[in-house]
């Protein structure tokens, strides 16, 4: 009988070569040539990411009384992340298994606060920017929400265009803080303006920002309003598997207040058990993600994550001063950890393409047509050698356009 499950087992000894086998194809992300998936902060924060993941990973943070440390280590990571981010006395949040869950959740949340609280029992509709992540239209999707994308002006979030979208079914406002596509922050004070006339929810998408931005801040850059600083934000995301360098699986969600927080809660049941409340989409909930971003939070405290993001605002400044050297244009004035750009001749596909085979893992946009970068504080020690190889890349695919006049 043939089963992808082996009819016998294996000691660990034998496994752990075959997975090393494994991991043989995969980019090699240590050496900082991959610009997108992973955040590299180095191998200290690696260690104290898998040791803490290691020891908690069987433990179940459904079971918070039958596992009060992960109780409190979810208590003080989301302590920690309101603090950053301005938040006011009485605000709550918890903590998520990525940055989608997070988002899913806040909708939820003011769906339903927006039933119970604004009468509002029909069709609903949310109005972003066009920039915001695929997240929104998944949560729509299940949520049977009209998502409103409406085209971004200079890369930002257009505020007229916005306030025009909004209707008496409008759930709720989006801005991010910076969206993925050009690492921007959206104007978040002029948000709040029309969501406060309006008297709508605005959410702040800070999945990729959330624990980078505040750090930027303490470090000196001249960083807009886009947290809970502006009054009419009403919850926040934020992905500590991105610039916290936590280990994957675990995002933040925050709402400015408890009374908001608690329309995000299932009350389910009853079944055989009662009934079953539980804060977030989860049941099980995987104690080694709440504790590897504890433990990476304690690791590195405020001044460990100020280096770690004065690394990646080196990185960026370095690839930018480079690429521009180059001739190509950066989409915006990016001040965290995403840069993107174009070549106003050259065609960005091709020369992804030629890094690529330089070994370089990165993302591209499809509008415009640009190179997207997502920098870790290891990109700092490599920025020489992108810029080099994105030199001969240009180089290469320039020369591949001049061929047919010399040829003949
Ligand atoms: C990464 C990201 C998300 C989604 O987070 P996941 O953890 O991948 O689910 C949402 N919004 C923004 C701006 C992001 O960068």
């Amino acid at each position: 009988m043939s089963s992808a499950l082996p009819e016998h087992g294996s000691p660990w000894s034998d496994i752990e070569p075959r997975m090393r086998d494994l991991a043989k194809g995969d980019v090699k992300w240590r050496d900082g040539r991959t610009g997108m998936y992973i955040f590299n902060a180095g191998p200290d924060v690696e260690h104290v990411q898998k040791t803490a993941y290691a020891m908690f990973s069987s433990e179940n943070g459904l079971g918070p009384a039958a596992f009060p440390s992960l109780a409190q280590m979810e208590r003080e990571v989301v302590a920690a992340g309101l603090g950053l981010l301005n938040a006011p006395a009485g605000a709550a949040g918890a903590m998520t298994s990525g940055g989608t869950d997070s988002i899913f959740l806040a909708i939820k949340a003011a769906r339903d606060h927006a039933r119970a609280k604004r009468g509002m029992t029909g069709a609903l509709n949310i109005v972003a920017p066009a920039s915001v992540h695929p997240a929104f239209d998944k949560a729509c999707m299940v949520m049977d929400i009209e998502l409103r994308r409406i085209p971004v002006k200079n890369y930002l979030a257009d505020i007229s265009a916005m306030e025009a979208a909004i209707d008496a079914a409008t759930l709720m406002l989006v801005g991010s803080a910076p969206c993925f596509p050009f690492g921007l922050i959206d104007p978040i004070e002029a948000l709040g303006e029309i969501a406060k006339r309006k008297d709508v929810w605005l959410h702040v998408d800070a999945c990729v920002g959330g624990y980078i931005a505040p750090f930027v801040r303490m470090n000196g850059a001249d960083l807009s309003a886009f947290d809970f600083a502006v009054p009419a934000v009403s919850s926040m995301s934020a992905d500590l598997h991105k610039y916290g360098y936590a280990s994957k699986g675990a995002s933040t969600v925050f709402f400015r207040s408890e009374a908001l927080r608690e329309f995000m809660t299932f009350d389910a049941g009853p079944w055989p058990l009662g009934r079953m409340i539980t804060p977030s989409l989860a049941g099980t909930r995987p104690g080694g993600a709440i504790a590897a971003a504890w433990a990476v939070m304690q690791h590195l405290g405020v001044d460990g994550y100020r280096t770690k993001q004065r690394e990646v605002t080196q990185a960026r400044e370095k690839i930018e001063a480079g690429v521009r050297k180059l001739g190509f244009d950066v989409l915006g004035a990016p001040q965290l950890g995403i840069v993107a750009f174009s070549h106003p001749t050259v065609d960005a596909f091709q020369i992804y393409a030629q890094m690529h085979h330089r070994g370089w893992f990165t993302a591209a946009l499809v509008d415009p047509r640009a190179l997207h970068l997502m920098l870790s504080p290891k990109h700092n020690d490599v920025a020489h050698e992108y810029l080099a190889d994105l030199a001969a890349s240009l180089g290469a695919v320039s020369g591949e356009e001049l061929t047919p006049k010399y040829a003949g």
